[in-house]
């Protein structure tokens, strides 16, 4: 895999403009909606163009040119109600969905249904099938529930699972720690998709974030173990990816390159990708990560 036209040495000749890359992880939501303490912290650090970021949630143009600019070919666009958390209503879908309109082809809606607060799970599933969602995003430490917690007679979960394997609509789950206010880090731990990927086997399951930065040994074991489930890189210092995952070329299959962008402690998605393009892994794994594998995913 890494022979010698593509090993480490070649890192330094990289350019993000050799891939057609899809970021499967950027935060383009209704921020003007959010409570004033998250506000708070978010604004922190990005003061500067705090009004800017503001101004490009309303208008898809702006975001547009920034991807053009950074050589990004597609972003999934992260978006899921957290009414008690966030502040985030059900409206956060149709705004994703109006969004991508202005480019469906490179911008990919994501939408969510909270399965605490949501009184009819499927019907809302279907809802965000209309809308043309193509990834459910579901927030455990956002939305106040542990991802296996129909186990434990949260049905409303249940259902969201059985109806986006039927339909095919992949899910995807935050792990790892939130540091907005009121968010609740104990559910970020990655072990309790080891429930779901078994009692769910045709689901398109994608773990978000590795469980950064306290859950990485769970998160490679439930990876190894189930090798239908997919790894979403945002959230992860590239430059430290490989002191989190030592073993990351082992999950080649599974690998989704994404950012996290603008969320606090991110630069910028290209930035990141030129951090991940210098490091010491071969051609194949960088190209699965970058394009191959996020097309398998959302063709
Ligand atoms: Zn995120």
């Amino acid at each position: 895999m890494t022979g010698a036209a593509d090993g480490p040495g070649a890192a330094g000749a990289r350019e993000p403009a050799s891939y057609r890359i899809t970021d499967f992880h950027v935060h383009i939501q209704p921020w003007r909606q959010l409570k004033p303490q998250v506000m708070e912290t978010m604004r922190r650090g990005k003061e500067e163009h705090f009004e800017f970021l503001l101004a490009l949630m309303d208008d898809p143009r702006l975001l547009l040119e920034i991807m053009d600019r950074d050589g990004i070919d597609r972003v999934g666009m992260v978006n899921y109600p957290s009414p008690r958390i966030m502040g985030f209503g059900d409206e956060t879908n149709e705004f994703a969905a109006r969004y991508a309109a202005a480019e469906p082809r490179r911008l990919l809606p994501y939408g969510g249904v909270d399965p605490v607060t949501n009184a009819d799970p499927v019907r809302a599933v279907e809802h965000l099938l209309e809308l043309g969602i193509r990834v459910l995003k579901l927030h455990p430490p956002h939305q106040g529930f542990a991802a296996n917690d129909y186990t434990r007679g949260l049905d409303a979960l249940a259902k969201i699972y059985a109806i986006c394997e039927a339909r095919g609509l992949p899910v995807l789950v935050h792990t790892g720690t939130s540091i907005f206010p009121g968010a609740r880090s104990k559910y970020g731990n990655p072990m309790e998709l080891d429930d779901v990927a078994i009692d769910f086997p045709d689901l398109r399951l994608i773990m978000a974030h590795g469980g950064r930065p306290l859950y990485m040994h769970e998160a490679f074991f439930i990876l190894r173990r189930h090798r239908h489930v997919w790894l979403d890189l945002s959230g992860i210092p590239p430059r430290n990816l490989l002191e989190y995952f030592p073993r990351l070329t082992e999950l080649e299959t599974q690998l989704l390159w994404g950012t996290d962008w603008p969320s606090p402690g991110v630069r910028g998605m290209r930035e990141n990708v030129q951090q991940f393009l210098a490091l010491p892994l071969g051609e194949s794994v960088m190209r699965a990560a970058l394009e191959m594998n996020a097309r398998r995913l959302l063709p």
